[in-house]
């Protein structure tokens, strides 16, 4: 049989298909990873030329963290920024030189696709902003009410929203301040303890 599935091809050869230029990718500091990168690429709906020029911001980025010894598994955010910090002046004498708006957008995409692969390591989540108040209320009900880590999650979307409408000082905490004719009275805070019969 000649028919052959081309997702079975190399999938670099489908963007770049002079042997020259495929070899020049390969021989590339992201070398190793043009063929998965380029597969992404193909399944993410890119087609030949915009693929290309992809590729070629992928491994520019290559060429210039490498001659700055940044070796691929630290490329990060504040790495891209410098990347498109150097596109504005980009001289360099490579073959996959350029400024145009492909080369940012290869340089994200190969970063995204060496996190994806587990080269790059997972971005570290944001770390969420706590108040200070938030976390002494979180304590406070731990403390005094015995309750448990799941029914103080219950009530820190709570607080935070009251925290939200109210601002985080309590000096100027007042019904009208907070949209409210008056604060619920004690029974209502008995009624959402937990230690009423
Ligand atoms: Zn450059």
């Amino acid at each position: 049989m000649s028919f052959i599935d081309p997702k079975e091809v190399a999938m670099l050869t489908f963007y770049v298909e002079s042997d020259f230029k495929q070899r020049q990718m390969r021989q590339s500091p992201v070398g190793l990873h043009v063929d998965g990168f380029a597969e992404w690429l193909r399944a993410a709906g890119y087609k030949r030329r915009p693929g290309q020029l992809v590729l070629r911001g992928a491994a520019h980025l290559a060429h210039w963290t490498s001659v700055r010894g940044v070796p691929l598994d630290r490329l990060d955010a504040g790495v891209l920024e410098s990347f498109a910090g150097h596109l504005r002046t980009c001289a360099c004498r490579h073959p996959f030189r350029g400024r145009d708006r492909y080369q940012r957008d290869g340089a994200q995409r190969m970063v995204a696709y060496l996190r994806r692969v587990g080269v790059v390591p997972p971005t570290p989540a944001e770390p969420e902003t706590v108040l200070p108040v938030v976390t002494r209320f979180s304590q406070w009900m731990r403390q005094h009410r015995g309750v448990t880590e799941s029914t103080v999650a219950n009530y820190v979307p709570l607080v935070k929203e009251f925290l939200a409408a109210c601002g985080a000082d309590a000096a100027a905490w007042t019904p009208a301040a907070c949209g409210r004719s008056s604060w619920p009275g004690p029974a209502g805070m008995v009624a959402a303890g937990p230690s009423r019969p």
